[in-house]
Order: structure tokens, then sequence, then C-alpha cells
């Protein structure tokens, strides 16, 4: 693995970094989605036949990283091409790979994903939105919660369990449900977060899909979800990191100017050595999400599947920090609308909880790595 970025790496996350500053923190989320599309940076990890730029999550979450960097993240990148695009490209038949990759990666169509439940929650062993067969149709029953974006996706992958799996360990199966399908309902949670893209619950009643809504096998268990959900770790790492890094990006430029005695505040080591260690955290972070994402582009889902655990949770808690500090060194500004800071104090929490919570990745670490006894 490269442990230098590479002149390819550098080229591309200079020009989404200029994208990103044209749009800056005042960005039209449906423009910048189509520019960035335009350009070949939402499809860059999707195959070239189908579209894309044949890259990988790497490039993928420069992409986003550098987005959220200048203040103008993409929320729905983790989902669409990362966790939708993905699932699709690597285990989709043909005929859904034609109808979505290149629709994916040119930006006319967008697709959510649905994986939590009220009543399960971080414990994805106890989904019980179930497909049961009728003829060649599938019949979808559930309920899932805070899904991203549904009214802005054309459809939402959706995972559900078959009806003579309900018990016993997950055996999921993934689902594109359209989002005008009838019986599948979306009601907007009003959220605390100062966001562009809202959230839902979703009541799916009887939804009827054809044999063609099943993307992968039915059996294939864990392997096909996670194929999804390993790139939207790795891209939660870059949009925490790109939030921090604009959090950072903004407390240094007040810290250079401000001054209230003889010198600007961030002479004193109080306001200095807090902004120094956020980007040390920030770019260890980094290193993390690059281990990951060079792992799973190569294959190796397993290895994957630790290291973006631990970017996830490296960048959340760097992210955190970093967007704590900023609004300290903004001292009232930093509460002021004006500056707009303390809006990125809920934001950056979502990277702490979604889309597996800080003490999920730490059970993961301590049972898996470890190898620690389970409390439950
Ligand atoms: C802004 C936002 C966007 C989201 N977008 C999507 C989306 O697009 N699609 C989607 O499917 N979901 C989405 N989610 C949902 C998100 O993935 C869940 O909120 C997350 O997985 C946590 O589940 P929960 O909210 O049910 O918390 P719970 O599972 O109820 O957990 C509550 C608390 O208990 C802790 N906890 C639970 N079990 C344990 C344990 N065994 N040991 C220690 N601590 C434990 C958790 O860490 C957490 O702190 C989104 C959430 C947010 C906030």
């Amino acid at each position: 693995m490269p442990t230098i970025e590479t002149e390819e790496h550098r080229s591309l996350r200079q020009a989404v970094s200029a994208l990103g500053k044209r749009h800056g923190r005042a960005y039209d989320r449906e423009q910048l989605w189509s520019e960035a599309a335009k350009l070949g940076y939402l499809g860059v990890n999707l195959p070239e036949a189908y579209g894309g730029g044949g890259g990988g999550i790497a490039e993928l979450s420069i992409v986003l990283e550098e987005l959220g960097a200048a203040g103008a993240p993409l929320l729905m990148m983790i989902v669409s091409p990362a966790i939708c695009g993905t699932v699709i490209a690597r285990f989709g038949t043909e005929s859904q790979k034609r109808d979505w990759l290149p629709a994916l990666a040119d930006g006319t169509r967008t697709m959510a994903f649905g994986i939590t439940e009220p009543d399960a929650g971080s414990n994805s062993h106890r989904i019980s939105t179930t497909a049961r067969r009728d003829g060649a149709d599938w019949l979808l029953t559930g309920r899932k919660v805070f899904v991203s974006g549904v009214d802005i996706a054309d459809a939402t992958l959706v995972v559900g369990r078959t009806e003579d799996s309900r018990t016993g360990r997950l055996k999921p199966c993934l689902f594109i449900v359209p989002r005008d399908a009838p019986g599948f309902g979306r009601r907007h949670i009003e959220m605390e977060l100062n966001a562009q893209e809202k959230q839902f619950e979703l009541t799916l009643d009887d939804v009827r899909l054809p044999a063609e809504a099943l993307v992968g096998d039915e059996d294939a268990g864990l392997l096909q979800l996670f194929a999804g959900l390993n790139p939207e770790r790795i891209m939660t790492a870059a949009f925490a990191i790109g939030m921090g890094r604009y959090a950072l990006s903004q407390a240094i430029t007040y810290a250079k100017d401000r001054t209230v005695w003889n010198t600007p505040i961030g002479a004193h080591q109080a306001i200095a050595h807090p902004l120094a260690q956020a980007h040390i955290d920030l770019e260890l972070a980094r290193l993390m999400m690059q281990k990951a994402a060079y792992l799973y582009d190569e294959g190796d889902d397993v290895a994957a599947g630790e290291a973006a655990n631990m970017a996830k949770y490296a960048a959340g808690e760097a992210c955190v920090k970093a967007v704590d500090q900023a609004v300290h060194t903004l001292g009232g500004n930093g509460l002021t609308r004006e500056f707009g800071i303390a809006s990125l104090i809920t934001a950056a929490r979502v990277a702490r909880i979604a889309p597996v919570s800080r003490e999920m990745i730490l059970n993961y670490v301590s049972h898996q790595t470890l190898g620690l006894p389970k409390s439950y």
C-alpha cells in the first residue's frame, strides 16, 4: 500500500477542492451534485463499462472529503455510488447494471439505502422487514427509520430478510424499491441538523416488486451486504474528515486575525495546541481511511472490514473534536449564524452515531480483533 498519495490522487484532490471552493458553504446541493457528476466524480468508483471512472473507493472518498473540506459535502455520495453502486456492480444482474450504473454515475438518478429499523437499531440481526414470494413477484413488508434522501432518490435499496429466515442469524437480501411503489410510504423526521438531505421513516406494506428487484442472491448471506457497508464506513470517514477540516480551516483563519491583547489569539498555545492536535487526529484518521479503501479496492473484504470500522471510528472522533475546538476558537462568534460553525456540532455527531455507532465499533474491535468475550 502506498503510504504517500499518488500523483493521480493528488490531482484529483486539487480538482475536486477547486470545485468545492467554487460552490462554498452556501452550495446548492442539486447543482453541485450534477456538476460533480458531469466531471466524472460521482461515478469515479464505478466500472468504466457502465459509465463510471473505473477507480475505487479510494478515489470516491477523496471526492467526498474534498467537497466536505470546502464546506459543501454531498451526503448522498455515501449511499448512492458507494453502497448502492458498489453492490449493483458486484452482485447485480446485467440488466440491473445497465439500468442503474450509468445513471448513478452521471447523476441523473440517485439511490437511497435503508437498513436501520426502529426495533432493531444497532442490532441488524434483528431486522424484521420481510420478503415473501407471490408467484414470480416479491412482497416486502416492514419499517425503516432514519433513511436519508428518500425524497430525492429514485429508489431505495432496502435490506430485508426472506420469510423462511425470519429467525436466527440474519440472511439479508437487498431489494430496489422505486420511490413511487404502491405501499411504500415515508414520513419526514425533523432532525436538529443543518443539512440539505432529510431523514425519513419508511413503511413498506406488501410492496409488490418484480423478481428483478432483488439484487444478488437471496442466500448469499452477509457477504453481499458488507460489500456495501464497508464502502459506507469508509465514505462516512471521508465525510467526517472533510467536515473536521472545514471547521478547522475556519478556526485557523479566525485565530490568525482576531486580536484581543497584543497578539492574535492563535499565538496563545491554549488556542494553537488543540487546533494542532485536531489537525494531527484528522491526518491519522485519513491514513486509516486510505488503508481501508486500499484493502477494499484490492478485494480483501475481511481486512477492509476491520480497517473501515477503525477508520470510521477515528474519523468520527477527530471530527467531533475538531468542530468542538473550532467553535471554541471563535468565542461568541462560534455560536453566531454568520459564522455558521455551531450548526456543525450536531452534524459532526452523525459520524459518531451512523452508520454504526462508536460503541458498536469498539465492540467489534474488542471481540473480533482482541478476542475479548461478548457482553450481549
Ligand atoms: C443523520 C442520520 C442519517 C442516517 N441515514 C441512514 C440511512 O440513510 N440509512 C439507514 O439505514 N440508516 C441511517 N441512519 C441510521 C443510523 O445508522 C442509526 O442511527 C445507527 O445505526 C444507530 O442506531 P439507533 O439510532 O437505532 O441506535 P441504538 O441502536 O438504539 O443505540 C443507541 C445507543 O446505544 C448504544 N448501544 C447499542 N447497543 C450497544 C451495545 N451492544 N453495546 C454498547 N452500546 C450499545 C449505541 O452505541 C448508541 O449510543 C442515519 C442516522 C442519522 C443520525
